[in-house]
């Protein structure tokens, strides 16, 4: 299977993104954070949980993270591809996806950094918030969501490029120009 790693800051395209690969190339999509979304919508235990980190722009603890992630990829075997959406956001669960895939015969195929100006970025969030109404797109939550990104997230750029599968990508305005990257970094995998 080949197993794709959407990279990038919050609003760099990753759901966008994962919804064209998926229509274009047939693959298969986990967004933990449509999961956990989901389960906050459901009212589960697992939502209360959830609730109290997304709202303060934080993340779910790694080992609650990298347990329902599991127990997602292996609900979708069989998939001609999957694409990891908003996982893994630490070292910690980079390491982890490293282990479960390397557990099942499997490997991170490569990954798709997504660069987009933080300008750009508080655009498109403020906006999502007028269309979608996401609880932790607002100005504040959206700045804390940034230095999450930029103390525990970005180090990651440089483990998956020690590990040989980076594709960095960036965005400089032309949208279809980004449509066409996107789609030409897919096709160079298959
Ligand atoms: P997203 O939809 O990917 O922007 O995720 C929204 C929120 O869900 C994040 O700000 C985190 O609070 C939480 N979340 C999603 N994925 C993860 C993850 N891999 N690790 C920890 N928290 C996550």
């Amino acid at each position: 299977m080949y197993n794709l790693v959407i990279f990038g800051a919050p609003g760099s395209g990753k759901g966008t993104y994962s919804a064209q690969i998926m229509e274009e190339f047939g693959f298969d999509h986990i967004s933990t954070g449509d999961v956990l979304r989901g389960e906050i919508k459901n009212g589960t235990e697992l939502g209360k949980t959830a609730k109290q980190y997304i709202d303060q722009g934080q993340l779910i603890p790694d080992s609650l993270m990298i347990d329902i992630l599991a127990s997602v990829y292996d609900s979708k075997k069989g998939a001609k591809g999957m694409i990891f959406d908003g996982f893994p956001r630490t070292i910690v669960q980079a390491e982890a996806l490293k282990a479960m895939l390397t557990e099942r015969g499997e490997k991170i195929t490569r990954t798709l950094n997504l660069i987009v100006k933080e300008e750009e970025l508080m655009r498109r969030l403020l906006k999502r918030a007028e269309i979608e109404g996401r609880a932790d797109d607002n100005e504040e939550t959206i700045k804390k969501r940034f230095a999450v990104y930029e103390n525990q997230t970005k180090p990651l750029i440089e483990w998956f490029r020690n590990e040989g599968v980076l594709t960095e990508l960036t965005y400089d305005g032309d949208r279809a120009k980004m449509d066409a990257s996107i789609s030409a970094a897919v096709k160079a995998i298959l």
